[in-house]
């Protein structure tokens, strides 16, 4: 296995904001993680905890190499989420973020100006998100909890944690943590982000012929015929979900959501994962789809890991960086309908008896209320194009086109509505 990805060294242009995340998020974490656990309180939702580090440090934050400013929201939130709903095991958390050659960079994929960055065993996803997105997450956290706790086999978007690093000139960059719906173990063959909407939905098939990290939208999906291969009752349990996932975005005002799969073919199986390959990987619009193996703790790595953690000693913390790298599932995935098969949802065919392909399938992007920008945006883009298929709509219509599309996916799915939509493109 060959490990991909632009691996962020001291020479690179991000070091610097990536050490502060990092070096925040260990701090952050391990000192909410040494207290004894209680009850939330109201309070818990909107509390910040502001850590300052500089490089003498100081008795609440050890010596960093450089100066920044660093805030962890609502950290006793993130921590029961994490442990009560996500099942992480908070060593491992920590464990995957702060090993030493840490994060690869994707860039920006999305048209939003976000960066997401992988944790070192590709479990993690570090997306840098907008102020708005920030606030808004904030308040809708008590809402987001409810919903997690009534539907522990949600697709949502899994939140671990949401962060603020502020640079000594001023520049302030928040981000959140959550999962990589990808396992690092499979290759995956095709991706889809899918919406509902089928106007600009179309990524160019000449190019997918020859990308194969190409992420497709739902126009490539209609024009090749695509199916969800599900029998009778997973089809019947993913189809609940997504209703469910959906009623919430529409009851806190979320657009602009999708649906992302990934769909690996067991005969094919990670053939492509081969050694020579690896620069091809990275492109702006290419999401890295080959992983280094997953990084499970080995007990005594966990040790070391518990040890160093009470003692938020970065020193110490470094020696439980040496990993083994054992290529196995990472385990935590196993209790979630969605995610039982290697970490993915396999397809079945009428009578429930497995197919050779896994699907891995999350609601992804769910921090965009249809705000005043999107009220505009959907005026203006209204002027040109049918109202009603545009991907700015509000967000009653938008969760109810959605649903209605991933129904349509599905086996016996109506797509009539959809192809003609698409026949008008
Ligand atoms: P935009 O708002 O323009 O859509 P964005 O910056 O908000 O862009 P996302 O839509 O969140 O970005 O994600 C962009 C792409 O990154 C997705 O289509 C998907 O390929 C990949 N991606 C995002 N989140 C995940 C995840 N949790 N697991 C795996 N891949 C992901
Ligand atoms: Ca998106
Ligand atoms: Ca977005």
């Amino acid at each position: 296995r060959v490990l991909i990805g632009n691996l962020i060294g001291e020479d690179h242009v991000n070091y610097v904001l990536m050490y502060n995340m990092l070096t925040g998020i260990r701090i952050g974490v391990s000192r909410c993680q040494a207290k004894m656990k209680r009850p939330l309180t109201d309070e818990d939702y909107t509390a910040r905890h502001k850590f300052s580090f500089d490089i003498v440090g100081n008795e609440l934050t050890p010596s960093a190499r450089y100066d920044f400013k660093f805030k962890d929201y609502a950290p006793w939130v993130f921590r029961e989420l994490r442990e009560e709903h996500f099942h992480l095991d908070p060593a491992d958390y920590l464990l995957s973020l702060t090993a030493k050659y840490i994060l690869s960079e994707l860039g920006s994929p999305g048209k939003s100006g976000s960066f997401f960055y992988f944790s070192r065993d590709y479990r993690f996803i570090i997306k840098t998100i907008h102020h708005n997105e920030h606030t808004f997450l904030r308040s809708i956290l008590k809402q987001y909890h409810q919903h997690i706790k009534d539907n522990p086999h949600t697709l949502l978007s899994r939140f671990y944690g949401l962060h603020r690093v502020k640079l000594p000139h001023g520049r302030k960059i928040h981000f959140v943590i959550m999962n990589n719906l990808f396992p690092p173990h499979r290759d995956i063959h095709e991706t889809y982000d899918l919406k509902g909407s089928t106007v600009g939905r179309l990524y160019p098939e000449e190019k997918a012929a020859t990308n194969p990290r190409a992420v497709m939208k739902d126009n490539n999906w209609l024009r090749r015929n695509k199916t969800l291969e599900l029998g009778p009752e997973k089809q019947a349990l993913l189809t609940e979900q997504i209703r469910r996932d959906m009623e919430f975005l529409k009851s806190v005002n979320v657009m602009d959501y999708s649906l992302l799969i990934g769909i690996h073919h067991m005969q094919r199986g990670n053939r492509d994962n081969v050694r020579g390959q690896t620069l091809k990987v990275f492109s702006p619009d290419m999401p890295p789809m080959r992983r280094k193996p997953t990084q499970k703790a080995n007990p005594s790595d966990a040790i070391a890991m518990r040890r160093a953690m009470r003692a938020s000693d970065p020193k110490k913390l470094g020696a439980a960086n040496s990993l083994k790298l054992p290529e196995e599932d990472s385990g935590d995935t196993q209790q979630f309908i969605f995610y039982q098969d290697e970490s993915g949802f396999r397809a079945t065919d009428e009578v429930n008896e497995p197919l050779d392909t896994i699907y891995y399938l999350g609601i992804i992007d769910i921090l965009t209320p249809y705000t005043l920008v999107k009220k505009a945006e959907h005026f203006w883009k209204g002027l040109s194009a049918d109202r009603h298929k545009i991907s700015p709509v509000p967000a009653a219509e938008y969760g109810s086109r959605f649903f209605k599309f991933m129904q349509s996916i599905m086996r016996g799915g109506n797509r009539e509505e959809f192809l003609d939509k698409e026949k008008q493109e």
